[in-house]
């Protein structure tokens, strides 16, 4: 009884010690020897003859996760890498991260029952005015609802994170700092009175961005911002940034992880 005591006060040091929040040091992988590739995908289809770029199949995608498994790859959540950083935790032998932009419907209803039965986690990047009470279309693509979004939420195996109010990507001139600035602040509040508090982490719609996007979300209170892995030669060192690469629907996902760490040895500015 006196073990299990122990155990269990030991398990809750650990989990109070993942609540900390992060340093005021920009927080990239140039300033940090933890190396943990973040793989990123998009839309999933049953059809495995529809294809694109940004597109892959079902059996693709669960062949991915299993052979993360057997390679001995454990996915973990961006805030565990960000609590790994500030010495808070300690990551798997071989942490990986994997991501879901735009927040497309085949992500509840293929991606979810593959994280589920393999028991991995995953982060999904929503854009908030496409999310709705039922699942929304949007020309020919159907969005996840906040329903949906919750349940995922809540199952600990899904982390949702924010890529835009809208999908349009933040640099041209309306995009002045306030707006970007307030678009960030009502999709956030949109975000958490679903739900609830959680870490404030951004994925550029298009991949789009510069100094002033950097700064403004930044100052708004994103606490991660991702871009490009290619784009890390741009002057980014003073941000909390992370690398991302594309999974290439022609490789297996543990070819992505090599492209990815050697894309990652480009110099930083
Ligand atoms: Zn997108």
């Amino acid at each position: 009884m006196k073990k299990i005591k122990i155990i269990f006060i030991s398990l809750a040091i650990i989990i109070i010690n993942c609540q900390f929040i992060y340093g005021s040091q920009a927080q990239n992988p140039y300033t940090e020897k933890i190396v943990c590739p973040i793989l990123t995908y998009h839309d999933v289809r049953l059809d495995s003859s529809y294809t694109n770029d940004w597109t892959v199949s079902a059996e693709k995608f669960e062949n991915d996760i299993k052979q993360l498994t057997e390679n001995g790859y454990t996915p973990i959540f961006t805030k565990e890498l960000v609590d790994a950083f500030n010495g808070k935790c300690e990551l798997p032998e071989k942490p990986v991260i994997i991501q879901f932009d735009d927040g497309y419907q085949s992500f509840f209803n293929i991606v979810y029952p593959i994280l589920y039965k393999y028991n991995v986690k995953a982060e999904v990047y929503i854009i908030t005015d496409y999310t709705k009470d039922i699942p929304y279309v949007n020309n020919a693509d159907t969005f996840l609802s906040w329903p949906q979004l919750k349940i995922m939420s809540d199952s600990g195996l899904v982390y949702i994170g924010l890529h835009g109010k809208t999908h349009k990507a933040v640099i041209g001139s309306e995009f002045t700092k306030e707006k970007l600035q307030n678009d960030f602040t009502a999709a956030w509040n949109e975000i958490e009175t679903h739900l609830g508090p959680q870490p404030h982490y951004y994925v550029y719609p298009n991949g789009l961005f510069n100094n002033e996007t950097l700064k403004s979300l930044s100052d708004s209170g994103a606490q991660m911002q991702f871009i490009w892995v290619w784009n890390l030669s741009r002057n980014v060192k003073n941000y909390n940034i992370l690398p991302r690469a594309n999974i290439d629907k022609n490789q297996d996902i543990i070819s992505s992880i090599e492209y990815f760490n050697n894309a990652l040895k480009i110099k930083i500015k």
